[in-house]
């Protein structure tokens, strides 16, 4: 069960089909295992096709938006048949391999990577698979634009809390932050990074060109 979701506002993007493909891969991939979620998305999917329908020009906001899913959410919804669990996963048919053998590159650290934009041909976001090794600790760092994380595997705790598998979190140039992989298993997050991150701590921070 995932306790950190996309907000409204980036629901509402990607039923509209405004993100970039890998924003809506993170989305998509927080969806087939959130039916909370998945249900919000439901409505404004019928939502958007009444929209277009009657009123074209019509103007919205994350606030209309916030209102109309508090009145969806305070509505007890009817109990939905479990969907079919795609045999390939997403990311793996994207990948061609499971995630734990896939050729990382250790970066620092407990931390290795893997850079896939080039799986997304066009798109101006850096998209990077990021693993925390079993009990790892990453470097301090800030953000220096919009990351938006989906944690795959394993869970990680920063001062907001702890992210599980499945848990959604996006982060900006005023989040400094320094994860710790929880659990026993290796922390493992896809990340779309609108630009590099800047590492903060005073040693590693002279390994920025380094790093990303
Ligand atoms: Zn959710």
């Amino acid at each position: 069960m995932t306790r950190h979701h996309p907000d409204s506002l980036s629901l509402m993007e990607y039923s509209a089909g405004n993100l970039s493909e890998p924003h809506a891969l993170c989305i998509r991939l927080h969806l087939d295992k959130c039916t909370h979620c998945r249900s919000r998305v439901d409505t404004l999917d019928s939502l958007g096709a009444v929209m277009m329908e009657q009123q074209p020009k019509v103007s919205v906001s994350e606030t209309m938006f916030d209102d109309i899913l508090a009145k969806i959410d305070s509505t007890p919804a009817p109990e939905q048949p479990a969907k079919v669990v795609p045999k390939i996963s997403l990311l793996q048919k994207l990948l061609g391999e499971d995630i734990n053998n896939l050729p990382w590159k250790r970066q620092l650290g407990d931390v290795s990577v893997l850079d896939i934009t080039e799986k997304f041909p066009g798109q101006k976001e850096q998209v990077v698979l990021q693993k925390l090794g079993a009990g790892g600790k990453a470097p301090a760092h800030t953000h220096r634009g919009t990351e938006t994380t989906i944690v795959l595997q394993g869970a990680f705790a920063d001062q907001k809390g702890v992210f599980n598998q499945w848990d959604f979190v996006v982060l900006t140039d005023q989040d400094e932050h320094k994860p710790v992989a929880v659990g026993c298993e290796d922390c493992i997050t896809l990340s779309v990074l609108s630009a590099p991150v800047k590492l903060t701590g005073t040693f590693t921070r002279m390994l920025n060109p380094f790093i990303r």
